[in-house]
């Protein structure tokens, strides 16, 4: 075993978005951090939302108006903090018979422009349906349009995890932690990479673990959890782009749930999500014909254009780490946070069960006032206003899109625009000098160069084809097997590579 066992003030466990939301918070306030992921940045509910940063209109409804107004506002919040991953959207719900009243629905879009502070974003407003152009149904004629936000999830989790990392955090992929408990003075963290067993100690431990949260206090713990979980089943469908502007639509179906169809990428509809309880592992939640139909027929009840399932691109599920509230219906259980604190000997255990991305940032600071107390000398609240990596004297993406064509002068607007909404100016970090897409080394298809992947291995924890192509980049929708195939044989050596710089 190890003579000396490293000592942090705080170990995170999980690399989901309030993992590193936590990581970043906590050592920006002077913490020494660790966080340790079993498996890679946002590989779980993290890479498998809706993407949206949203108040959350439908849960008005459920009264939740502490959440909704702290989501409303965080809106503008994280606009400002990564322009170039978080984007304003209008939305577009259409007004059936089966729905609401009108007025009451004017009412609700009022709380919504309202609740929250809001600059940027554009009111809310009635609107006519009833024109050749509107991709909806005929007997569609009339509904709303109102604002929220959406995010590249998964990158979200990247960014705050290079942000903690910035800021002194030591973040591990690929590193389970198998057990852990209080010592003496501190936690004896007992972790497990590929090179074998560890330990590390900390004086605080924080549970970020997701759906793995209550297992987690169990398993590793040997505790009692505080709260149940409920884990929630939500999928989506990619299918070819149903709306011809970048409009999203809301559609509330006849079972009162919702379904959002949000522009995706260049040329796709995403279309979810469902609600269902789960019960099996989480790492293997996948998406059900059920789930398929039922968001098929909620489409088709709504679009002129008719889907089936051969027109299915891609699609994914996740599950919500809901807090059992004990609600009888899936749709309507919390979605707000619990922050579960136990601090027997000094050795504060804080576990996080629930959540959503829009409110990952206010979750961090909440669970750092409750820690404040263990930590007297860390600083105050800081991320409300600092920038995430790429944001960094970015003005307008357009600009930066024009700089790096000047850049790379025979860049293809398309490629030009997926590095500036990925990177914002980190892009300059990317290319490193690079003056021409020959200076990028090899194309592995689809603009995607060795220079990115280089990149993305040496400073975004990227390790294999799936990390790169589906949740630092979405490039997997367009890779065939052999083009995957070819990616992985070069990840391989570049991580033999490194392992023999980093051996002598
Ligand atoms: C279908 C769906 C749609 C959604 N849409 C939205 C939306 O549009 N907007 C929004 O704001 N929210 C949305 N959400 C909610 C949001 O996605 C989640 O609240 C959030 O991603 C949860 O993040 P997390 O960090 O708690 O969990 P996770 O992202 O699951 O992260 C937890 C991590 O802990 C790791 N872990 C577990 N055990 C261990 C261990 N022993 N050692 C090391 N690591 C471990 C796991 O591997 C995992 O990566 C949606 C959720 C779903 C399912």
């Amino acid at each position: 075993m190890q003579d000396n066992i490293k000592i942090y003030d705080m170990v995170i466990i999980g690399g989901g978005i309030n993992g590193t939301g936590i990581a970043a918070d906590a050592a920006g306030r002077g913490l020494s951090v660790y966080l340790c992921e079993k498996d890679d940045l946002a590989n779980h509910t993290s890479s498998a939302s809706s993407k949206l940063i949203h108040g959350g209109l439908r849960y008005l409804e459920h009264k939740a108006f502490r959440l909704v107004r702290e989501a409303l506002a965080e809106r503008e919040v994280l606009l400002n903090k990564a322009p170039h991953l978080i984007k304003a959207m209008r939305f577009i719900l259409p007004h059936r018979p089966h729905l609401r009243p009108a007025w009451l629905i004017r009412t609700g879009l009022f709380f919504y422009d309202h609740l929250g502070k809001r600059k940027k974003l554009a009111e809310s407003r009635f609107i006519s349906l009833a024109n050749a152009e509107s991709p909806l149904k005929a007997e569609i004629t009339q509904g709303f349009e109102y604002s929220d936000c959406t995010v590249d999830d998964s990158r979200l989790v990247v960014l705050n995890a290079m942000q903690a990392r910035e800021k002194g955090a030591d973040i591990q992929t690929r590193t389970r932690c198998i057990a852990a408990q209080r010592e003496a003075d501190y936690w004896l963290i007992k972790l497990e990479n590929q090179q074998g067993i560890f330990q590390i100690k900390a004086k605080a431990l924080v549970n970020a673990a997701g759906a793995w949260v209550a297992q987690f206090i169990q398993t590793q713990l040997k505790l009692q959890s505080p709260y149940k979980m409920r884990l929630i089943q939500g999928s989506h469908i990619i299918v070819p782009r149903l709306q011809q502007d970048d409009r999203a639509f809301i559609l509330q179906n006849e079972d009162q749930r919702i379904v959002f169809v949000i522009p995706y990428l260049d040329q796709y509809s995403l279309i979810g999500t469902t609600d269902r309880e789960y019960s099996a592992d989480p790492a293997n939640v996948v998406i059900s014909h059920q789930e398929i139909d039922y968001l098929l027929k909620v489409s088709n009840d709504h679009f002129k254009t008719q889907l089936n399932r051969t027109d299915i691109i891609s699609c994914y599920s996740g599950v919500r780490p809901l807090y059992d509230d004990a609600s009888d219906n899936p749709s309507t259980i919390t979605r707000d946070y619990i922050l579960a604190l136990s601090s027997e000997q000094q050795l504060p255990l804080l576990s996080v069960f629930g959540g959503k991305i829009t409110t990952y940032r206010k979750l961090a600071e909440a669970a750092l006032e409750q820690l404040q107390v263990f930590f007297p000398k860390m600083t105050g609240a800081w991320t409300a206003t600092e920038v995430l990596p790429g944001a960094e004297n970015l003005n307008h993406l357009e600009d930066l899109v024009f700089e790096i064509q000047h850049q790379i002068a025979d860049v293809p607007l398309q490629l030009a625009q997926r590095w500036a909404n990925a990177y914002g100016t980190r892009v300059w970090r990317m290319l490193n000098q690079a003056n021409s897409l020959h200076d990028l080394g090899h194309d592995f298809g689809h603009g995607l160069y060795a220079k990115e992947v280089d990149y993305l291995v040496e400073v975004e924890w990227g390790m294999c084809s799936d990390d790169i192509l589906w949740r630092r980049s979405k490039l997997g929708l367009l890779f065939s097997q052999s083009e995957i195939a070819n990616l992985d044989e070069y990840l391989v050596k570049l991580q033999r590579l490194r392992a023999r710089e980093d051996a002598a």
